[in-house]
């Protein structure tokens, strides 16, 4: 899965539209301290789907909308555009006939986030899982925030586990098993309430 562009507008530091070409091989990003390199990773992180604001060094989500400066006032949106080559076909069938992939991700001030997968409105859990699938996406360890070494390094053996099933590609299929059982114990809950109505009727 090829990432070919990133557009950020709002989106914390970058208050200006603002595009990158991510071309093939190594992209390196360089700047003096608190330029906005890491909050280039947190952008790709929140646009493949992260719901935790905290991985997003916030309290809330929105505070990753741009927040003012003296001599700027805050905005009330942020978007993050995520352009990616698709010439492998890993978007799910309904996306699959196109070449290339744009999810973008928006959140308004009390409102929320909406997110896009070319132009048409999807689910959050329809971007992590197109991503998950594809054996990236938000948890990806191919992402690696500050500190997040030394947290590895701590980690108990489930949370390793955690990091190569992400690598492995399977924590989608997770997810769907999760989810599998959830609607298994509804459909039992809603017999047991049957067999009671059954039963008062007898
Ligand atoms: P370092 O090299 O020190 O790790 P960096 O280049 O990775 O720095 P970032 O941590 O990405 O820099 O960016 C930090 C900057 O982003 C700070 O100046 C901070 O004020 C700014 N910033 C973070 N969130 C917002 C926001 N919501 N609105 C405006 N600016 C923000």
């Amino acid at each position: 899965m090829q990432f070919t562009r990133l557009r950020l507008q709002g989106f914390k530091s970058f208050v200006d539209p603002t595009e990158l070409v991510i071309r093939d091989g190594l992209t390196g990003v360089v700047g003096p301290n608190g330029c906005g390199k890491s909050n280039l990773l947190e952008a790709l992180r929140w646009v493949m789907g992260e719901n935790r604001a905290k991985a997003m060094r916030g309290d809330g989500m929105e505070d990753v909308i741009f927040a003012g400066t003296a001599s700027r006032p805050a905005r009330n949106s942020a978007s993050v555009d995520l352009v990616i080559d698709n010439t492998d076909r890993l978007a799910p069938a309904t996306f699959n006939h196109s070449d290339s992939l744009e999810i973008s991700r928006r959140i308004t001030r009390d409102i929320g986030s909406a997110y896009t997968l070319n132009g048409k409105n999807v689910r959050a859990r329809d971007v992590q899982m197109l991503f998950a699938d594809a054996s990236t996406g938000a948890h990806s360890p191919a992402l690696v925030r500050q500190g997040q070494i030394s947290e590895l390094i701590n980690a108990k053996p489930k949370a390793r586990r955690r990091i190569l099933e992400e690598a492995a590609g399977i924590s989608g299929l997770y997810q769907r098993r999760h989810e599998a059982e959830l609607k298994l114990n509804g459909a039992e809950q809603n017999l047991a309430r049957v067999e009671d109505v059954l039963e008062g009727l007898e």
